[in-house]
């Protein structure tokens, strides 16, 4: 296996990765046959790498890109609803320059964070396969490797702590909201997504939401 020497390195090979055919024809598909609401627009269409700041203590695992949100934009939780809701927290815990992002190009800075996801392409339905997440799990794991200052890990989800406790090998506790635990060298810290259907339906408030913020920021503080 090619041994990864920087960030730059990695995120090269995963904007160039074609390794899971039903998502690399879905994301030229979703690309090509636009929505009419961004009909005008101009879409990524490619695997997306995570961003943010590369001797970050906090690594925030998302599920996957959205068909129209980063797929579109060609920056992870940008352009979307849950994209909205990420930065503004963020911003509000100062993670963020801004409590917006937008574009790749909108000026947005991500302090001590870095965003990654389980899955590079937007999937179908938000729903990756067995074999695409196992496929793209090595990814993840050579963030690991590279972004050495990470100490808490937030994983938005099931799937993106699935994904992250099988990278680590850990037995893993049940899933639930704001929960922590520690492996290794790593605070694991878990939460809802703050995709439309948790968000709109009240299954994540803002309250609950920005309460994990404060949690993260008490255990990067004592790491
Ligand atoms: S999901 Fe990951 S492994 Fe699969 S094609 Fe996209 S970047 Fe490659």
């Amino acid at each position: 296996m090619t041994r990864i020497q920087s960030i730059e390195s990695l995120n090269k090979k995963i904007t160039n990765c074609k390794k899971c055919p039903r998502l690399a024809v879905y994301i030229r598909d979703v690309a090509k046959n636009k929505v009419r609401r961004f009909k005008d627009e101009p879409y990524y269409g490619k695997p997306l790498s995570g961003f943010g700041d590369v001797n970050a203590k906090l690594l925030i695992v998302g599920l996957a890109p959205a068909a129209h949100g980063g797929n579109r934009t060609g920056r992870m939780f940008t352009g979307d609803s849950s994209g909205d809701w990420v930065t503004k927290v963020m911003h509000k815990h100062g993670f963020a320059s801004i409590p917006t992002s937008i574009s790749r190009d909108d000026g947005l800075i991500l302090y001590d964070a870095y965003i990654t996801a389980a899955v590079r392409c937007a999937p179908p339905q938000n729903k990756p396969t067995r074999d695409e997440l196992e496929t793209c799990a090595t990814y993840l794991q050579d963030e690991l490797k590279i972004l050495k200052n990470i100490s808490v890990i937030l994983c938005l989800g099931k799937i993106a702590y699935d994904a992250t406790c099988n990278i680590l090998k850990i037995k893993q506790e049940k899933f639930g909201h704001n929960k922590v635990f520690r492996y290794d060298e790593y605070l694991i810290i878990t939460s809802y997504h703050p995709s439309k259907q948790n968000t709109q339906t009240g299954r994540l408030t803002w309250m609950q939401w920005s309460a994990v913020f404060t949690k993260v920021k008490k255990l990067i503080q004592k790491t």
